[in-house]
């Protein structure tokens, strides 16, 4: 997989792409990133990749040649790929996009800064946008941070545990049970007793029910999605909990 970024600072990404489980995909070249500076491609001799927006207003928007002269650049020496604007505008990013990313070969990230960039730009040449969240970030660098480490732990042999993707938070609308590890107790606290059995029929049905019931307190909309097997709606009917799944899987979305 080829990450292609397309920022005014570079040096912004260096860092936390290269640390932990994203360095290590980078050096087994399970993952590319290249990193191109917008500035480079300004046609400006200050090097100015921004401008006053017409019709007046705050800030300052992205000019568009600049930005559209490094994509052909990128595009020229990795292909075309899918041309993604970060963007509070785009469509919500959730574990089922990165999935979606995730099966593709190369991704263009382009992160907007200011006021945003010239709409001509986005018009033109993004195939998609994407927002990691209602909120305001000063640019799209970190959001592109977020595409890159949550799609490439996604990628085969990236995880150190292949199963532990598909049992993530999300991964099936649940959120995860909780996790312990040594000591047996701390600050009085005793870990779940099950998890001491060594029965693991009983383990993964307590996992599996402390998930399911963790998701109805903490985000029941997640459960209007999700699939049962017969085994877990018999152990659900059994422990009183599958009458609150029907009741919201029967809701109207709203
Ligand atoms: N004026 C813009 C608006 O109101 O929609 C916000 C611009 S924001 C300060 C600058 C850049 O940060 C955006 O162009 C985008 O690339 C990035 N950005 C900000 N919030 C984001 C979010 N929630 N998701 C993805 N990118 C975001």
């Amino acid at each position: 997989m080829i990450f292609d970024i397309l920022t005014i600072f570079p040096a912004l990404l260096d860092s936390p792409l290269n640390e932990s489980i994203i360095r290590r995909a980078r050096q087994e070249e399970k993952i590319r990133i290249d990193i191109t500076d917008i500035r480079n491609f300004s046609l400006d001799k200050h090097a100015m990749t921004d401008d006053r927006p017409f019709g007046g207003g705050e800030g300052m928007v992205m000019k568009p040649e600049p930005l559209t002269a490094a994509l052909r650049a990128v595009q020229q020496k990795n292909g075309s790929g899918r041309v993604i604007l970060l963007s509070p505008q785009g469509r919500a990013y959730t574990q089922r996009v990165a999935e979606e990313l995730s099966s593709l070969s190369h991704l263009i990230l382009v992160c907007g800064r200011y006021e945003g960039v010239d709409e001509r730009f986005v018009d033109a040449y993004v195939d998609d946008e994407i927002s990691v969240g209602d909120y305001i970030l000063t640019g799209g660098e970190l959001a592109a941070m977020i595409v890159i480490d949550s799609v490439t732990r996604l990628l085969p042999g990236v995880l150190g545990c292949a199963e532990s993707a598909t049992k993530d938070t999300f991964s099936r609308n649940l959120l995860k049970h909780p996790q312990f590890t040594r000591p047996r107790v701390f600050e009085e606290q005793e870990i779940p007793e099950v998890l001491l059995s060594g029965n693991h029929e009983a383990i993964e049905q307590y996992r599996f029910l402390i998930s399911v019931q963790r998701t109805l307190d903490r985000r029941p909309e997640l459960l209007k999605q999700t699939d049962f097997s017969k085994k877990e709606i018999k152990l659900l009917k059994n422990h009183g909990l599958y009458q609150k799944i029907e009741a919201l899987q029967s809701r109207p979305n709203e």
